[in-house]
C-alpha cells in the first residue's frame, strides 16, 4: 500500500486511508494518494486505489440495497 497524499487524508480523515467495510483487516485498506487537482467526489481516475475502491464499494453497496427493496 502507498502512503496517503496530504490530500488524501484530508479526504479520508484522519489518516488518508480508505478501509470500507474491512476496518479490521489492513490487507483490504487502500490509501488516497489524490492531488488537490482532483475532482471530488475522485472515482479513481488519478489512479487513486483508494478513490476507485471506494467508488467501486458504493456502485456494489447501493446495487445491493436496490435487489433488497
Ligand atoms: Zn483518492
Ligand atoms: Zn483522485
Amino acid at each position: 500500500m502507498d502512503a496517503p497524499t496530504q490530500e488524501g487524508k484530508k479526504r479520508y480523515r484522519p489518516d488518508g486511508i480508505y478501509k470500507g467495510p474491512f476496518t479490521g483487516d489492513q490487507s483490504f485498506w487502500e490509501a488516497c494518494t489524490c492531488v488537490p487537482a482532483c475532482p471530488d467526489p475522485c472515482l479513481g481516475q488519478c489512479g487513486c486505489q483508494a478513490c476507485e475502491t471506494a467508488h467501486e464499494d458504493t456502485l456494489y453497496f447501493e446495487g445491493a440495497n436496490w435487489t433488497s427493496l
